[in-house]
């Protein structure tokens, strides 16, 4: 098998040679890079299947309940196979929290009470928060609960500002909540180590305090996670990672009893908890999910370093950049032109299984100041882990690239939007 063999597929989808062949260049210089991912992804392949066979996962699991979901067996396998995968006394997982958001609206708003406050040490939250915590005034949010909240920024270089952290926290401090990834921001995503030495900080304050960690987008990048290091719960979603793609709905709350239950009570009813929630037949999907999740999330990286690697080596700002370490997957490129943003874009839309055809355009988003262009065209309507691109029509015109069920799709994705820059007659080499 030579590359002219693969390159024959791709000529017939509209790819060039001389962008084949520059994109197999920058490949070949990954190998060790990516042969470190696999041996994360085996890791957390062989972490998986062990929690799935100690809790016995049977046949009978994967039928779906209805009605109240009373005694749903597959369901608090589920959740047990989730504890064990994260080290935790317990853990919700259910298609009743609707995304990431609500996963962390039910963590906060079920672990919190009048005249609490909130710290995260990290700076600004994701922006999905803001509204959560009151950070902008809004119906239901937290603040009109009485609960407080106080930031401490990272330092100009990106580390934790401990001074500041250790004075933030008084009587009322409850909380603590630490994004695990940049989002959408620009400081720099926290490894899990990163991670476990400011819980040990805040704890060595006030052991009292819940270390909750947002792990949306980190899950299985790395061979632990948050709740290894101390984290009393970690909140995600199950259209990122940990639902491996195949999840259509879902997020997972993982932690403590306490933290759980109380988790647990805000999301159905003070009473009832986890005793309730008719799986209506999607723990399958969860459990095979979970299942390819560790994999997946290895192809997702190994995307985003090649799209990383590709484009800094024709001059563009890549954030990571091309060799920095990985603790999300989440890729960004500032490419400071327009176009340039349009035509990635329009690349990765027609890269896709799904709505291949379709062409993107920029447009006003809520809660968004400016346009932004997003291209998506996944089995799963909005599901960040599979392969995806947007970004805002303003400058530095950075895209935020994320996901590819698989390795092979997310490297002809990167394939297909350089192709479309090249074709669009933008000089680029
Ligand atoms: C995606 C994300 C969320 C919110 O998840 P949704 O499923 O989009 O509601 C929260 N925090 C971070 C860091 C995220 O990446």
């Amino acid at each position: 098998m030579t590359n002219m063999d693969i390159y024959s597929m791709y000529k017939t989808m509209g790819i060039d040679e001389k962008v084949f062949n520059y994109c197999q260049e920058v490949e070949k210089k990954l190998t060790e890079r990516f042969q470190t991912i696999d041996q994360i992804a085996e890791y957390n392949q062989a972490k998986v299947l062990h929690a799935m066979q100690k809790n016995q996962l049977s046949e009978a699991h994967l039928f779906p309940s209805t009605g109240y979901g009373y005694n749903d067996i597959g369901r608090d396998t589920l959740e047990k196979i989730y504890a064990d995968i994260f080290h935790t006394e317990d853990a919700l997982v259910r298609s009743q929290i609707t995304c990431g958001t609500h996963a962390l609206h039910i963590a906060l708003a079920g672990n919190l009470r009048p005249g609490d406050e909130i710290l995260s040490p990290v700076g600004k939250p994701y922006d999905t928060l803001d509204e959560i915590i009151g950070i902008r005034p809004s119906t239901g949010s937290l603040a009109e609960y009485g609960i407080t909240y106080r930031q401490v920024d990272l330092l100009p270089d990106g580390s934790f500002d401990w001074e500041g952290i250790r004075n933030a926290i008084h009587e009322k401090t409850r909380l603590v909540e630490i994004q695990r990834s940049k989002g959408y921001a620009t400081r720099p995503t926290l490894s899990v180590e990163q991670i476990g030495e400011l819980i040990a900080f805040i704890k060595g304050i006030r052991p009292d305090i819940i270390c909750m960690v947002d792990n949306c987008y980190g899950e299985f990048v790395e061979m632990i996670e948050p709740t290894d290091v101390g984290a009393d719960m970690a909140v995600g979603s199950l259209i990122k990672n940990p639902g491996g793609g195949l999840a259509p709905i879902g997020g997972y709350i993982v932690g403590t009893k306490e933290c759980v239950e109380r988790s647990a009570y805000r999301l159905t009813a003070p009473g009832l908890g986890k005793e309730l929630g008719a799986s209506l037949g999607v723990t399958a999907s969860f459990v095979q999910g979970l299942f390819l999740a560790p994999t997946v999330t290895a192809s997702a990286l190994k995307g985003a370093i090649l799209a990383a690697n590709i484009y800094e080596n024709l001059g563009y700002h890549a954030i990571p950049n091309a060799t920095e370490e990985r603790y999300d997957i989440i890729q960004a490129i500032e490419f400071g032109d327009p176009e340039l943003l349009v035509a990635f874009c329009e690349g990765i839309q027609a890269a896709a299984p799904v709505d291949s055809y379709v062409t993107p355009t920029p447009w006003a988003m809520p809660g968004y100041d400016s346009d932004v262009i997003m291209a998506a065209g996944a089995f799963v309507s909005g599901a960040s882990i599979e392969l995806s691109a947007d970004g805002p029509m303003k400058p530095p015109y950075a895209v935020y690239f994320q996901g590819g069920l698989t390795y092979p799709h997310a490297k002809f994705g990167i394939m297909k939007s350089l192709q479309r820059i090249v074709e669009k007659g933008i000089k680029i080499w």
